[in-house]
């Protein structure tokens, strides 16, 4: 089955209403990006008549893009502006970039699977025409040292602990968000820098994401 352009348009709108308005999420400029991006692009062809459903989906690889809710929910509590440089850690599909392009003045996105790199740069650069975002592949737990410091940054993949590096990453009144927890279960947390340094932490939900992987966060195995 293939979506039709008019088809996709419908869908979004039914997601922006049921799935994030209904439940709470209210930025316009989050709810307005996700209204743009066509999630399906970021879906193998053979899975497309999936994208538009309520939950997390494999990407391959073992990797997945995350509801729609918990791309809404990350984006609303980074609090993005037009200014802001944003560090991705976790590529995977592309999608979360895609989001953050919309709404960022650039987005350096990480992901230590090169072939998910390579797929996702396909989509955001060759297929949508994106010029605000740059990749890498790489330990995404340790940041991207070149272009620091960061107005914000969001790790899409569940860390053991603080993501140490990436707050040393941020600007002074940057913040960022990190699910942060055990394996299967992690609480979303937000980081903000005051301008004196000094970091606050907040507690933000409950939520499961794939492990991340790297120097900062958990072993290969
Ligand atoms: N933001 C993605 C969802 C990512 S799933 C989207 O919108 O589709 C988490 C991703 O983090 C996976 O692709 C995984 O390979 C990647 N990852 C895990 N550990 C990482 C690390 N240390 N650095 C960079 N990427 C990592």
């Amino acid at each position: 089955m293939t979506t039709a352009p008019e088809d996709s348009v419908a869908a979004r709108e039914a997601m922006v209403a049921r799935q994030l308005r209904a439940r709470g999420i209210h930025d316009d400029r989050t709810l307005e990006a996700m209204r743009r991006v066509a999630r399906e692009k970021f879906f193998p062809r053979s899975d497309r008549r999936f994208a538009y459903r309520d939950g997390a989906f494999s990407i391959g690889l073992g990797q997945t893009i995350s509801q729609p809710f918990m791309v809404a929910l990350m984006t609303e509590a980074l609090g993005v502006t037009r200014q802001s440089r944003v560090l991705e850690v976790g590529t995977g599909s592309g999608y979360q970039a895609a989001i953050l392009a919309e709404l960022a003045r650039h987005v350096y996105t990480v992901e230590r699977l090169p072939e998910l790199s390579r797929r996702a740069r396909r989509a955001l650069c060759e297929e949508l025409g994106y010029g605000n975002i740059s990749f890498r592949v790489g330990d995404g737990t340790l940041g991207w040292p070149e272009q620091a410091p960061f107005d914000r940054f969001m790790v899409t993949a569940g860390a053991p602990a603080r993501p140490q590096t990436l707050i040393e990453q941020l600007a002074p009144g940057g913040q960022g968000v990190a699910p942060v927890g055990s394996h299967g279960f992690q609480t979303l947390m937000r980081y903000r820098k005051g301008k004196d340094g000094a970091v606050e932490e907040e507690e933000l939900c409950q939520c499961v994401f794939v492990k991340l992987i790297g120097k900062e966060g958990w072993q290969e195995r």
